[in-house]
Order: structure tokens, then sequence, then C-alpha cells
């Protein structure tokens, strides 16, 4: 990947420092035990390769929504012994992130040993982008690796000021991900297909309105799909029994005009699962749109037939970018849909014939439930990052590392 700046650029690091921006915003209960170690896991690599680079690693990271200093719940020390554990290295942790403590740490650093310091956060000038502050925190280090691809939709000092400061790279999690997405959507081999689920059209606005530029072919489905067949003419469909959002229909008119405009062929729902109640197993039946009871149901899912019509289309196109459930897939059997066309998407891609890269919020886990969560091209498990990139908005903290 030529067009950023990565490792290789930062030359020899024996020796050096290098400071390490990386998220380690990990999900934790109430007792501080990490409950989920998937962000630790996939910032190691890149500290390992430092390290076997001759660097000294200086690890930086956000956690939480810290109301300023000192607050315990939100201290990153928390996460030195499971990064420890994961690294199978010493980590030491700094209560702080600038200034002195910072600098003598790094001084009196053993080889083999990791720096973890106090979360960013605890200074607002992180969130406000502040260079002075960017400046004194890269002060004692020798280069910067940008590894936070999560937080790249953010011009944070360490997201971008900091990176100005010293000799800068992308680290291998960040490079992973811009790969990925670029295969997805800024240079894909078509035909390329977009599936847009999730529950309302107004959070998805610029995203549907980016892809009817780009995609050949553009799945609508979970609750955001009602407003659009409303919009189609399907009567059937109401407030009382779907998620339609009624001042939404010219819009979701315009984005159809829009599709077609450019060439893209918008695949709508052509049968539903209607449920007498919002809980697992409720009484269910599958409908035509014609058929849909007027009250009484919610449409939690779609049918059978819709399946095939995705599977068919997936079939054809060489490339897919996925976000948002087909369906209610927290609860069964309305996870039916996005299970099978995530397992169906998983088999083309295992077969070579679909590069699969999917992502944002509930996305990764429905396609965890579905058991496809290895068997994608691609999984981001960034939420508002991949969001914004398949909006076609510039990320700042990944602009910032263009050569
Ligand atoms: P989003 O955060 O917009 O991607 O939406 C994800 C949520 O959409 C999930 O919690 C799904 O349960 C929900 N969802 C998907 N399809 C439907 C539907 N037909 N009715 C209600 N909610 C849905």
């Amino acid at each position: 990947m030529s067009e950023y700046r990565t490792i290789e650029d930062l030359g020899n690091l024996n020796g050096k420092v290098v400071m390490l921006r990386a998220d380690l915003n990990v999900p934790m209960d109430e007792n501080f035990n990490v409950t989920n170690t998937a962000r630790i896991d996939r910032t190691v690599p890149t500290i390992k390769e430092l390290m076997s680079k001759g660097a000294k690693v200086v690890v930086i990271s956000h956690f939480g929504r810290p109301e300023g200093k000192g607050d315990i719940k939100n201290s990153l020390s928390h996460v030195a012994k499971p990064l420890e554990k994961a690294l199978g290295k010493k980590v030491v942790f700094v209560d702080d992130c600038i200034g002195p403590k910072v600098e003598n740490a790094i001084k009196s650093m053993k080889a083999d040993e990791v720096l973890l310091l106090e979360n960013l956060r605890y200074y607002n000038e992180e969130k406000k982008g502040d260079e002075n502050f960017a400046k004194e925190l890269t002060k004692p280090v020798d280069a910067y690796v940008s590894d936070a691809f999560s937080t790249a939709h953010r011009a944070h000092a360490s997201m971008v000021a900091a990176v100005k400061t010293k000799p800068a790279a992308f680290g291998r999690l960040m490079e992973e991900e811009v790969n990925a997405l670029t295969k997805g959507l800024n240079n894909p081999q078509r035909p390329l297909m977009a599936i847009v689920g999730g529950s309302k059209v107004s959070t998805k606005l610029d995203l549907l309105n980016n892809l009817v530029k780009k995609v050949d072919k553009l799945v609508i489905s979970g609750g955001m799909a009602h407003t659009f067949m409303k919009a189609n003419g399907i009567n059937t469909i109401n407030e009382a029994n779907s998620l339609v959002q009624i001042d939404m229909l010219e819009t979701a008119k315009e984005i159809m005009a829009t599709a077609k405009a450019n060439n893209c062929e918008i695949i709508l729902p052509v049968d539903v699962v209607v449920s007498k109640e919002f809980k697992p197993m409720a009484e269910h039946k599958t409908v035509d749109l014609e058929h849909i009871p007027a009250e009484g149901w919610s449409l939690l899912d779609v049918g059978e037939k819709t399946i095939a019509a995705i599977n068919a289309k997936l079939d054809e196109v060489k490339t897919l970018v996925w976000n948002g459930p087909l369906g209610v897939f927290e609860m069964k059997p309305f996870d039916n849909a996005t299970n099978k066309v995530a397992q169906h998407a998983a088999q083309l891609t295992q077969a070579g014939k679909l590069t699969s890269v999917a992502g944002g919020g509930d996305t990764v886990s429905a396609l965890a439930n579905a058991g496809v969560e290895n068997k994608f091209s691609y999984i981001s498990t960034a939420g508002g990052a991949f969001l914004e990139w398949m909006e076609g908005k510039e990320l700042p903290g990944v602009v910032v590392l263009k050569k």
C-alpha cells in the first residue's frame, strides 16, 4: 500500500523510542475485568513487530469518557495486566501521558518492556486536537505509529496533531483496515454490491446517498427498508406494523431516483416475516407484501423469497460491503435472513469468488451470530470510522498519513 506511510517508511528503528497510538478502549465489568480482549489482541502484532525491530514501545490510548484526571473508572491501569498477558512481555504503567513522569519512565525503560501511559482523555486537549498537547505527548519519543483505526474519524490530538510532530506511520492494524476498505469501496472489483440493513433510514442517509453513486447493486433490508417499500407504493406497510418513517418518504424516493440515474439497482424485500409480539420465538408467519396484516403483527425479518433473491444477486458480484442486519437478529428466529445471506456470502468468499467486507456497530455481532466472523474477507471492528468511510468521508486520522 504505497499511498500511505507504513512502518517500512520509518527506517531503522533499532534503539529508537516509538510511541504507538492504539485503541485499548475495551469493555470491562464492574470489577475492572476486561470482558472482550479483541482490541488488545489486535494491537499485539504491531507492538511485537516494533519490538522485534529493536524499538522501545510506548503505548497510548483513550479509554471511556473520563470526567477529567483521576477518574479511576476510566484509568488505563486496568488494561496493563491484560495487555501484559496478551503480549507475553512486562508492561509498566505510568499514571500520566505527558510530563516528567513519562520522560523518566522512558529513560529507565528496560529492553523487553513496554510502557503503557494513562488515558489520553484525562486531558481535554486530546479531544480538542490541541497542537501543544500533541507536542508534549511526543516530546520524549523518536517516532510515532498510529494504529487506532476506530478513532480515525476524529481529529483528536493523538490522531492528527501528534502524527505531524515526528516521523510517523500507520501501524499494521490501521494498514489492514484501510487496505480492506479500499478494496471494498474505493478500488473494488466490479460488480460491487452493498447490503444495508438496520433500523432507520434517518440514521443512514449519508451512507445511502454515497452508496447509490458507487455500487452496482444495493440491497436495502431491515427496518429501514419499510420506508422505501412504502415510498414504492406498498400500502400494506404502516406505522402500526413497521418502522416506516413517513417523514422520510420523499427522501427515500430521492435516493431511489439518484440510484436510477447512477445505474445502481436497488433490491428491496419481496416477502416479510411478521410476528405477533416483539420477543424471541413469538408466533410468526411469512407473507407476501400484499398480505401484510395492517395491525396486530410487526415486520421483523425478510422472507425466504427475498433471501433467495439476495443470494442470487451475490452470485453475480465480485465485491460485497455490508452494514446492518437484515432483520431483528438479536431474537430467534428473526435472525434467519441475516444468517442465511451471511452464510452464502461466506461460502462465496471461501471459494475465492467474492471479496466481502463488513462492519459498523451491530453488524459485527450479527455476523458472529451467523457463525461467519472468520469467513469474510474482512470484518472491521471500528464502528463510527467504518460508517464514515462508507459514507465517503475522508477520515482525518487516515488522510494525515498520506504520502
Ligand atoms: P442499526 O444500528 O441502525 O444498524 O440497526 C441495528 C438494529 O436494527 C438491530 O438492533 C436490529 O434488531 C434492528 N432491526 C433490523 N431489522 C429490523 C426490523 N425489521 N424491525 C425492527 N428493528 C430491526
